[in-house]
């Protein structure tokens, strides 16, 4: 593949690029901000699930630029956590780990001195694994374990943002956070590509139940549910609103567009901003740079010899 093709299909992996930031999924959090004007007044925000950073990127110009103009006052802080090292980023503080355990959310807390967040925000997802049941089930464990920790760390008044896929099961996860947040919106920006269940959920005004304690439980886990939630109807069936949100003159992340936007000048190849600093592909790259990737069929190596491949 050439090093412009993906320039070339994708809109918003180039502008990324060009912008400096460290991955397309910047303008996603630009979007949703432009729709729901998800920073005002905030200035203890938590990314969770981080890396490579370009939602950090966002939350640093934005809320360190939101400051500045406000000539100080309260010190803007910022907080990234991700399984995965990520480079460094201004006024954002990391830490690596991982987002079910409490021991992060006591972390958070102890990096805000107590304070709790205005605004958490989760982009997370795991490895894709291509069978989509599998995958849903998974990104709602994610989703579920980001509200967990979400209710340790957030102020009550709060907004929490989280990726969500709009899979069969969503209604419960729905209701889920319709207990904890007064207003749930589902939100889809340009920038997520319609062909993908990808979106996410705007979750704002917290208000916990009365009594409630912040535990790191997952009620997903609990087998003792025995309904089907797309069976439920009237007021039992939660629905909630579904927003498209990003200018309608925005691009369309599923359509290509030519490479030379200004008409005369040369195509310029951008490199990534931020390169992933250790990748689970890499030792993948590296085999396959070297030429040492084996064969299923048996028939070796190119470089072997063939009593070489005939060892077990
Ligand atoms: N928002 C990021 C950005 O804009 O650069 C992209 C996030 S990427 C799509 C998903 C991230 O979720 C991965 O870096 C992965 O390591 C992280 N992740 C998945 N499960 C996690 C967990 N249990 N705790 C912390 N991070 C997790």
């Amino acid at each position: 593949m050439g090093r412009s093709s993906k320039d070339k299909r994708d809109i918003y992996y180039r502008l990324a690029k060009e912008e400096g930031w460290r991955a397309r999924s910047a303008f996603k959090l630009l979007q949703l901000d432009h729709e729901f004007n998800l920073f005002s007044g905030v200035h203890r925000a938590v990314d969770l699930c981080a890396a490579p950073g370009s939602w950090s990127q966002v939350l640093s110009r934005k809320l360190r630029g939101q400051e500045e103009k406000a000539g100080g006052g309260e010190e803007v802080k910022i907080v990234a956590v991700d399984l995965q090292a990520m480079a460094p980023l201004p006024g954002v503080t990391q830490i690596q780990g991982d987002i079910t355990k409490v021991s992060t959310a006591q972390e958070i807390i102890r990096h805000f001195e107590g304070q709790p967040a205005d605004l958490v925000v989760c982009d997370g997802a795991p490895d894709v694994t291509g069978l989509h049941d599998v995958d849903e089930y998974i990104q709602a464990q994610l989703l579920l374990a980001a509200l967990n920790i979400t209710t340790h760390v957030l102020k009550p008044g709060g907004t929490f943002v989280a990726k969500i896929f709009r899979g069969k099961d969503v209604t419960l996860l729905y209701s889920q956070l319709k207990i904890f947040f007064s207003g749930v919106t589902c939100a889809k920006p340009r920038s997520s590509r319609n062909s993908s269940i990808e979106a996410f959920v705007v979750c704002q005004h917290y208000c916990p139940p009365d009594g409630y304690v912040p535990n790191m439980s997952n009620p997903l886990l609990d087998h003792s549910y025995d309904v089907d939630f797309n069976q439920l109807e009237g007021p039992n069936r939660v629905i909630v609103p579904f927003l498209a949100c990003g200018d309608l003159s925005a691009f369309d992340s599923d359509r290509t567009y030519p490479l030379q936007l200004d008409a005369g000048k040369q195509y310029q190849y951008t490199p990534p901003t931020q390169p992933p600093i250790r990748p689970p592909y890499q030792q993948a790259c590296h085999l396959r740079k070297n030429n040492l990737l084996s064969r299923e069929d048996g028939a070796g190596r190119p470089d072997q010899s063939p009593d070489e491949a005939a060892q077990p």
